[in-house]
């Protein structure tokens, strides 16, 4: 709308950005939300996530981010408090800046621009896949069907009483095959570098060779099982060889969303996410940040939830010192 100054934008439409939105309209706060492109979207991890098993209430959905986010916006769009949000569907940012007077600008992939006095960026990561023979694509049936897991705390366990596997080549990837083998002892654990060079310190090569997790440094040339639907059998290597394996976790780190943040300068870690304070506030004032993007929590969905609502009550503990001062101030000229 123009000329309207929103309260507080919200960019990203995952985990984080939904309970800013909630949390935000519920306390009653002009609410402009960008869900992100379908490209957008694409690239999140929230597409990616299927069943959530480390939850109480998610198991139902197929689609255990995605679906309970729709029913949770339809329904606030539906309530008496509709009038609080602008849903701004299938679209993403594109640009952002802060004005002399200390509103943020936003342009959004259509050329909009839009004014807000806060935001609260929610914009995420992405785990780095694998290429086999140049191509992400053989990955998916495995992954969406969670052969092929990223998360350890969310889906750790499902390599209980299974021929397991990490894919990747340094010390982090190594523990993520020690702890999986401490805590579930799987028949067998092989950490795949897929043809990179090991990266290991003497600390983890000491607890591998206790475990007998071995080390396969071939290029995986091809993911075994059938697709449809999808059950992982193992991997064919660039020498020919073959391993059997039922479940493989991918270690091979993350890429940042932080572009939007770094155009206001605001300050991130040696990986790219950003530092804020407790509440999520960046080094530019009145720039939040929650979810997996902010530095220092664990990616989760309930951190992701945890960290949008301290943002949205610190902004709305802000507005209404605002609004009761100015209050107080006409109350007193008036006297
Ligand atoms: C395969 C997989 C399984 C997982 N399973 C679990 C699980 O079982 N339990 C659990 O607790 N956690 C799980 N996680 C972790 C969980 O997905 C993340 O912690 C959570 O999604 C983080 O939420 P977020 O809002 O920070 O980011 P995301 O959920 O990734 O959302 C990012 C959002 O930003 C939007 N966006 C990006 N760029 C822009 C832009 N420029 N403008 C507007 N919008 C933009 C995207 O469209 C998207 O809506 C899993 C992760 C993966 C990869």
């Amino acid at each position: 709308m123009e000329g309207q100054i929103y309260d507080t934008a919200i960019i990203g439409g995952g985990a984080a950005g939904v309970m800013a939105v909630n949390r935000c309209v519920l306390n009653n706060d002009h609410t402009i939300f960008f869900p992100g492109t379908g490209a957008d979207k694409k690239r999140s991890r929230a597409l990616w996530v299927s069943k959530v098993e480390n939850m109480p209430g998610l198991l139902e959905y197929k689609k255990g981010i995605e679906e309970p986010n729709r029913e949770m916006l339809n329904w606030l769009t539906e309530s008496d408090f509709g009038a609080r949000l602008l849903w701004q569907k299938n679209r993403g940012i594109t640009e952002i800046k802060k004005t002399d007077d200390g509103l943020f600008e936003l342009l959004d992939n259509k050329g909009e621009s839009y004014l807000a006095r806060f935001v609260i960026l929610c914009t995420g990561v992405m785990d780095v896949q694998p290429l086999i023979e140049g191509s992400i694509e053989p990955v998916f049936p495995f992954a969406n069907a969670q052969w092929i897991d990223y998360c350890l705390r969310c889906d750790g366990h499902h390599v209980l009483k299974r021929n397991a596997g990490v894919i990747g080549h340094d010390s982090g990837a190594a523990w993520v095959a020690i702890m999986l083998y401490e805590r579930y002892g799987s028949p067998s654990m092989t950490v795949f570098t897929h043809g990179e060079e090991p990266k290991f310190s003497d600390e983890v090569l000491d607890l591998m060779k206790l475990y007998g997790i071995k080390v396969k440094t071939e290029k995986i040339t091809k993911i075994l099982g059938p697709e449809k639907p999808a059950a992982l059998e193992g991997f064919e290597f660039s020498d020919g060889s073959k391993a059997a394996v039922e479940l493989c976790f991918v270690s091979l780190g993350m890429i940042v969303y932080n572009e939007l943040a770094r155009a206001l300068k605001a300050e991130v870690d040696g990986r790219g996410f950003v530092v804020t304070d407790a509440k999520g506030e960046s080094s530019v004032a009145n720039f939040f940040v929650a979810g997996d993007l902010r530095a220092g929590i664990k990616k989760q969905i309930y951190t992701a939830w945890d960290s949008a609502v301290d943002s949205a009550d610190e902004i709305n503990r802000r507005l209404r010192a605002e609004r009761r001062n100015k209050l107080i101030k006409s109350k007193e000229a008036n006297l």
